[in-house]
């Protein structure tokens, strides 16, 4: 099967609701067609400006709206930033990316900062991905000349349920931004958040639009929520693994050359569903030297346990811009 952007939603419910041994076993061998099935992307998240942002996004530590236990933290400076991901290089980590919560850049010298911190992560030889909320044409342009790889800017959940999760930005806001980032070669980073309360058919529309856009993100992260005491979905029931696996097949099958993340909420799946989700096409993790994601509410499995649980399952991580060169040889139909 070649790349398609003419996803109809009925193809990829069809596809979602695939028996689910024979929709691992597809999206296996999609997997293989298209990436070296033994390499996995590591990444770390480093949240360079924590909590106190103006948005409500119902699932979320930083939000001002919301008690959690997450203390407000300035803007970090670029020398621990660069400490941090000097860290992660060494311990085989080829993606670093940095969270600010912010609702959007601003053209102001904190913005310099951040272009500088990505002047010199980028320089260390590591792919760097930048999430600071809306951005505009001119700003997605600076942060391609100061070398920026990935602007992650997730749709988080179908554009028909965004409003329950957040009111203070539409869809069409998000998708704004991701066409702003594609008037530059910074690569897209865009995916979703299960467990927000959403219907099947809230994700399979999700999937559909992610596999619309032409070309497909690069990037497509499959979180599962941690829910945050404090936070309106902090009763959330669990993900159920086998929701997990659905929505990570499908996404490798529909977007066959996008690297598929299994992001937030990892911490909590044993080895055995792990390894699932790399067969189902999965191949990508963070990890991270801290116990947790970008904040303390997420916990993140730590890089010994990590190189252990590859080990086991003859996996190896991805060196940077591997993908790069798989890029240029995409052949591309309809
Ligand atoms: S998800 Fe991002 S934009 Fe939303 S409240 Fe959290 S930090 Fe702000």
């Amino acid at each position: 099967m070649g790349i398609r952007y003419d996803w109809h939603e009925t193809e990829i419910r069809a596809v979602y609701f695939t028996p689910l041994l024979e929709l691992i076993y597809q999206a296996a061998s999609v997997h293989r067609q298209y990436h070296d099935p033994k390499q996995i992307q590591v990444c770390k998240l480093v949240s360079i400006k924590t909590g106190g942002c103006p948005e409500d996004c119902s699932y979320c530590a930083q939000s001002s709206r919301y008690q959690t236990e997450v203390k407000p933290q300035a803007l970090l400076d670029k020398e621990t930033v660069v400490n941090i991901a000097q860290q992660a290089k060494k311990s085989g980590i080829s993606r670093v990316c940095m969270g600010a919560a912010w609702r959007e850049v601003r053209d102001n010298s904190q913005f310099d900062e951040v272009l500088d911190m990505v002047k010199e992560v980028t320089a260390l030889g590591l792919e760097v991905c930048c999430t600071l909320g809306m951005l505009t044409q001119t700003q997605a342009k600076r942060l391609e000349e100061a070398g920026l790889y990935a602007y992650n800017h997730n749709l988080d959940t179908s554009q028909d349920y965004y409003s329950t999760i957040i009111t203070t930005r539409t869809y069409s806001d998000r998708l704004n931004t991701i066409q702003n980032v594609r008037q530059t070669n910074v690569t897209v980073c865009s995916g979703g958040i299960l467990g927000l309360g959403e219907s099947v058919e809230d994700r399979i529309s999700m999937l559909h639009t992610l596999a619309t856009l032409r070309p497909h993100p690069e990037s497509v992260p499959i979180n599962i929520l941690s829910q945050v005491k404090g936070t309106p979905l902090e009763n959330q029931p669990d993900v159920p693994i086998w929701d997990v696996v659905r929505a990570i097949a499908t996404a490798r099958i529909v977007m066959p050359t996008s690297d598929v993340r299994l992001s937030a909420g990892r911490a909590r799946l044993s080895q055995v569903e792990q390894a699932l989700c790399f067969l189902a096409g999965a191949n990508s993790i963070f990890s991270s030297d801290d116990g947790h994601m970008l904040t303390v509410t997420t916990p993140c499995p730590g890089y010994d346990a990590d190189q252990e649980m590859l080990n086991l399952l003859g996996l190896e991580m991805r060196p940077p811009f591997v993908r790069q060169e798989k890029v240029t040889e995409e052949v591309v139909f309809g």
